[in-house]
């Protein structure tokens, strides 16, 4: 039911417009209220905290169908729910949750999660974004890149350390001064997704505004155990978009007097793309029953996003191909998820980051420090 009516919404309501909102590299912010109402913001967030109380597999085919439509819309939707809400859901105190939760649920405040530095990407532990206490609040100061949702965020989740070194989460609010959010502009990827950077001059952070609950690199790196969790089900939908456009087109697409779904060559990538979707769909329903237990590890969420976007990035080049010359337009939507994948390969954790993931895993040597 839910996967039914997140792929009837989207639809709906992302199809029609997104590939103009992507050529303009604009990000449709009437899309969402309705992302509200479907419950895509906390969809595994209580019910009394505005969240809509599905578990871990209703999520993950939520993010599935919405980034069948798009992975901007799809990226939005990870922030809001796993990077904002979750963090102020498990570390933050109950006045937080009330405060914060059900606005965002809704939609009616955005939010954004400020972790990676112009010069601390796959080493966040590494970050200079730094906070003193100073008696009745505190003083924030840095800088963060590459923030989707940043410049129209009304609350970011701001990973800072204290004056020990140690690395906490603090809710900042558009409007206090000194902090600003500059749009990053000319990319060629996740377009329909506004990106920017987070700046702290000086802000005044009320105190009341930290995380109380959870400190340390564990922290953020949870919320994106969550978000990673949510991409490797929403590249699943890219895939399955890729191939069922090209499945489409090939049966439609008459060459040589035939229709080219007819020659091997094309089926053998028809072929092979939906034994890599298969494959992709149990590990990722393997590990949401793990989730749903209590029981999935950082490194099974490792391998699965690295997998599924790896598999979604090389079906969408397959696709791309299997359309000739109308693969590379905006009629499809196979280039867009090509040039979106570039973003959610690296994103999270990169490739590479999460392969080494994997290799601690399994020889319990940390090669990547
Ligand atoms: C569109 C977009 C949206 C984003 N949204 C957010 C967001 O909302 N919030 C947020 O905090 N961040 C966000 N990010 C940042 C993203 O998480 C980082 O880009 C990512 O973690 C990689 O960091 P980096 O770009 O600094 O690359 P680097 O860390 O500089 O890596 C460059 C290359 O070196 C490799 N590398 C690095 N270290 C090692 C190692 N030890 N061993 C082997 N190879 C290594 C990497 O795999 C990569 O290939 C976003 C990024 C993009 C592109």
């Amino acid at each position: 039911m839910v996967r039914d009516a997140t792929r009837d919404w989207v639809k709906r309501e992302v199809s029609p417009i997104i590939e103009d909102y992507c050529q303009r590299a604009e990000f449709p912010t009437q899309l969402v209220n309705g992302l509200g109402e479907i419950g895509a913001f906390g969809p595994y967030i209580p019910a009394e905290y505005g969240g809509a109380g599905l578990d871990q597999m209703s999520y993950g085919l939520m993010m599935q169908e919405i980034e069948r439509g798009d992975s901007g819309v799809r990226s939005t939707c990870s922030v809001q729910s796993s990077l904002v809400m979750y963090p102020i859901f498990a570390y933050g105190s109950e006045e937080q949750r009330k405060k914060y939760l059900s606005k965002l649920a809704t939609g009616e405040w955005m939010g954004c999660f400020g972790l990676t530095e112009p010069d601390h990407g796959s080493n966040p532990g590494g970050m200079i974004s730094n906070f003193k206490d100073i008696g009745d609040h505190y003083l924030l100061n840095g800088a963060k890149m590459w923030i989707s949702n940043a410049p129209f965020a009304d609350v970011a989740v701001v990973w800072a350390k204290n004056e020990e070194g140690r690395i906490h989460g603090l809710i900042v609010e558009r409007g206090m001064e000194g902090f600003t959010t500059p749009e990053t502009h000319n990319k060629w990827s996740l377009r329909a997704s506004a990106t920017g950077e987070l700046i702290f001059d000086n802000v005044k952070v009320p105190k009341e505004n930290l995380l109380p609950n959870k400190s340390g690199l564990g922290a953020p790196l949870g919320c994106l155990d969550s978000a990673r969790y949510g991409i490797a089900w929403g590249a699943i939908g890219v895939a399955m978009d890729c191939y069922d456009t090209a499945l489409r087109y090939s049966k439609e697409r008459i060459q040589f007097g035939k229709p080219i779904a007819s020659f091997q060559l094309q089926q053998k990538k028809l072929a092979e793309m939906i034994t890599e979707i298969t494959k992709a769909q149990m590990l990722t329903w393997r590990l949401g029953q793990l989730k749903n237990e209590g029981r999935a590890t950082s490194a099974q969420v490792s391998m699965a996003k690295r997998n599924n976007v790896d598999m979604a990035l090389k079906i969408g080049r397959e696709a791309r191909q299997m359309l000739g010359g109308m693969g590379i337009t905006g009629e499809y939507s196979i280039m867009r998820h090509m040039m979106n994948m570039e973003s959610v390969v690296t994103y999270e954790g990169t490739h590479d980051i999460h392969l080494l993931i994997t290799g601690m895993d399994v020889t319990g040597i940390p090669a990547f420090k």
